[in-house]
């Protein structure tokens, strides 16, 4: 693997296509995964490589989603494993929800892998990786469809990154509280979620760790409040005019 000169102007970026070319190797990233990514790297690069205020009140939002819900489930999918394994332990370690390693391609094999990684920052029995307990999601056929009969499946609040539409709408369809990260907030996924946190998931999850932790021992009432206080539609359409205005200032720039 090359090394990447802290002065390259897109040394962060860099390191995270490294990260993934690596769980590629391993076995934890598909090539799918590689592409996805390349679509999320366009996105980020409009929205400025940052989380902005918009992100971070999804954030809070999010946690308090999380928190309020009964059975929360952290997914985790390859490209989340090889890029922020272990703010996903913490995620869960703040709300007090299993962790299920869930791919859209790919066996069971690979799950077991996103399971061991999460395992080696500290997760204790990562769901979604043993054929006795698969049910499936009403709605998706084949691997994509496939969940824990005691994590996804009884869920009622699931937390997404990188998700397929098709999934996200599925969980939301089966009842549960969608809370994902995605940078595209023209996606399905965005979309159909009930909170879509705007933003790179490598900054995005640990964000989102310590916005748990520090709402974990607020009042539900408090919890609601915030919850509630978020329209995901607006907030899309508020990040979809971010990057129009951004593009629209750099366009003038250049006349
Ligand atoms: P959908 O099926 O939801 O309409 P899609 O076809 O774009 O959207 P996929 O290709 O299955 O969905 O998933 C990739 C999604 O993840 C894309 O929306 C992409 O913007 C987003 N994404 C990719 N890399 C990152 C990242 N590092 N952080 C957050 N989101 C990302």
């Amino acid at each position: 693997m090359g090394h990447i000169p802290p002065s390259h102007p897109r040394a962060a970026s860099l390191r995270v296509r490294e990260a993934l070319v690596a769980g590629a190797g391993s076995g934890l990233v598909v090539r799918e995964g590689l592409i996805a990514h390349g679509r999320g790297e366009a996105l980020d690069y409009i929205l400025g490589e940052r989380t902005g205020r918009r992100a971070r009140s999804a954030i809070s939002a999010a946690a308090a989603t999380l928190l309020l819900a009964e059975r929360p489930v952290v997914s985790v999918n390859g490209n989340v494993a090889a890029l922020c394994a272990r703010e996903a332990v913490l995620v869960a370690r703040a709300l007090g929800a299993p962790l299920e390693a869930n791919t859209f391609h790919g066996d069971s094999g690979r799950r077991r892998r996103i399971a061991a990684r999460l395992e080696s920052h500290g997760a204790r029995g990562v769901l979604g990786a043993s054929r006795a307990h698969r049910a499936r999601l009403r709605g998706l056929d084949s691997e994509r469809g496939a969940v824990d009969s005691r994590g996804i499946a009884a869920a009622d609040a699931v937390l997404v990154a990188l998700e397929d539409g098709d999934r996200a709408e599925a969980l939301s369809r089966a009842g549960a509280r969608v809370v994902a990260i995605d940078l595209n907030p023209l996606s399905r996924t965005a979309r159909a979620a009930d909170v879509t946190i705007v933003d790179n998931v490598v900054r995005a999850m640990g964000l989102l760790a310590s916005r748990c932790a520090a709402l974990r021992a607020s009042p539900r009432g408090r919890l609601a409040r915030i919850a509630r206080a978020h329209d995901n539609a607006a907030a899309l359409a508020g990040h979809a005019g971010e990057m129009r205005a951004r593009l629209g200032r750099i366009a003038a720039l250049g006349r």
